[in-house]
């Protein structure tokens, strides 16, 4: 595992490693996972811990440094990519870039950290993120509270609202009756 600054220079060749700058280079943490340093520019670090910073196409550079055989930037090259994917063309590099299951996986679940801390992230029983709108379906018979009213397996609930203050609870109506509904019994549809 590569630590210290002087090694990262050496592995960098003293340049940025997401975007090759070779100006105001400094050893960054990768978030949630310390053991995890890369070498970048101060125009990479100021975009990766600010998102409002973040300018898309300064990180067309990610178009070169996907390649790098060093786990830690693949990690950060992954995030950036997805963070950035509803632009286009990261997502044409996501589906291009190689990277290994277990180095996937890393990312993958920095990742989530960093998405539970920004704002509570409703999610169904598979992971899918929910938004208020969508459409579900119960995936087990539920008894809806101070009533005799069973809700069904397999029961759609449109247009879903999401409980701002809980990322477990959605609400919606099934029939006429409004209900809360916890996200690990539902299924988007
Ligand atoms: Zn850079």
């Amino acid at each position: 595992m590569v630590s210290s600054e002087k090694e990262l220079k050496q592995r960098s060749n003293n340049q940025c490693e997401l975007c090759g700058a070779t100006d105001n280079l400094s050893v960054y943490d990768v978030p949630n996972a310390k053991v995890m340093v890369i070498y970048a520019c101060h125009t990479c670090i100021e975009q990766m811990e600010d998102s409002e910073k973040i300018e898309a196409n300064h990180w067309r550079c990610l178009n070169d440094s996907m390649w790098s055989e060093h786990i830690p930037v693949q990690v950060v090259v992954w995030r950036l990519l997805f963070k950035l994917k509803k632009e286009g063309w990261p997502q044409d590099l996501l589906n291009m870039m190689y990277i290994e299951d277990a180095t996937l996986e890393i990312a993958k679940s920095l990742m989530d950290i960093e998405d539970e801390k920004q704002e509570a992230i409703h999610r169904d029983v598979n992971g899918v993120v929910l938004s208020s709108g969508d459409s579900v379906i119960l995936i087990k018979d539920l008894k809806v509270k101070g009533s005799s009213l069973i809700a069904k397996q397999g029961t759609p609930v449109r247009n879903i609202r999401l409980d701002r203050d809980n990322k477990n609870y959605i609400e919606g109506k099934v029939g006429p009756t409004q209900i809360v509904i916890i996200t690990d019994f539902v299924k988007k549809i």
